[in-house]
């Protein structure tokens, strides 16, 4: 009974003043800087603050990459980036339509009506009053002013975007990969790729929406560009070799799956067959690996490799 009201006090308090994310931009470079968030799943505790977003300074104002999973967020991230160049944000490019990546953007649309610009999913598959897992499972003061936006620009083929003499390459996978409608964003004059979550490091990812062969697919066309730093969907590595990761385990569940089809192995045993032992110390493997694996024979049972 005591804990039942301390807990309930605490609660209270966090209420009171807000959720307070502790944000801190992490340089990338000399004109980017970036949000990485925890490398768990959403939670009561972390606020959804486990996803990452970039900020892009292009001299006159700011392009952001994603947008986080909260209006919270959004504005404690914009009231740090303030201290180090006080631009207004222009454009924001929203890459998927997982809300963890995007609600946030009801913040800029409300303090600078800047531009959305991204995936037509996120217009196709919500409306104003559709409760995303954001809004069942955070706290009240971490959601509060949180809101579904709308895209304003939709992206359905390679587009570029020239802001003040940055060129941002809008890039459509076209196929299922991490999600049915997934892009990435590149910046030649900085060789900055953001990969958003068709590439993670230091966590496994969900495939649930996704696809083994869409997301190869994916890496090889991220692989083709001339880039020094990639910024992943989450993970904190943001160097050339953050992409490593993640192409050896869509390389090796691909490679797996398809021996262990070939050897009979049944839908039932598969999970315990293929372990991807190389992830096991890596965040959310327990979470979300047999999951992968999982999908990955579904979705190679019936594969011929062209
Ligand atoms: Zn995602």
């Amino acid at each position: 009974m005591k804990k039942t009201i301390s807990s309930i006090l605490i609660l209270g308090t966090v209420s009171l003043f807000g959720f307070d994310y502790k944000l801190k931009p992490e340089k990338v470079n000399e004109n980017t800087w970036c949000f990485l968030g925890k490398l768990e799943a959403p939670s009561k505790q972390n606020g959804g603050f486990m996803s990452n977003h970039c900020y892009v300074n292009t001299g006159k104002s700011y392009v952001l990459i994603d947008s986080g999973g909260t209006y919270e967020i959004a504005k404690q991230a914009y009231e740090q980036m303030q201290k180090i160049a006080n631009l207004p944000v222009d454009t924001v490019i929203l890459t998927h339509e997982h809300d963890d990546h995007w609600l946030g953007a009801s913040f800029h649309k409300e303090k600078f009506n800047s531009k959305l610009v991204g995936t037509s999913a996120i217009n196709k598959h919500y409306e104003e009053n559709s409760k995303t897992r954001m809004f069942k499972m955070l706290t009240p003061d971490a959601i509060k002013n949180t809101k579904i936006v709308k895209i304003d620009k939709e992206i359905k083929e390679p587009t570029i975007l020239n802001i003040n003499g940055f060129e941002f390459q809008i890039i459509p996978v076209g196929t299922k990969a991490h999600t049915s409608d997934d892009l990435f964003v590149y910046v030649p004059q900085i060789k900055t790729l953001f990969s958003s979550d068709l590439v993670m490091n230091g966590r496994i990812t969900s495939n649930r929406d996704g696809s083994v062969i869409g997301q190869l697919k994916a890496i090889k066309m991220i692989e083709e560009m001339d880039y020094k730093n990639l910024v992943p969907g989450h993970g904190l590595d943001t160097s050339k070799n953050a992409i490593n990761e993640t192409k050896q385990y869509f390389t090796l569940l691909k490679q797996r799956v398809l021996e262990a089809i070939e050897e009979d192995v049944g839908v039932e045993n598969i999970t315990k067959v293929i372990k991807m032992e190389e992830f096991k110390n890596k965040a959310l493997y327990d979470e979300l690996n047999s999951r992968n694996v999982f999908d990955a024979y579904r979705e190679l049972e019936f594969y011929e490799e062209e």
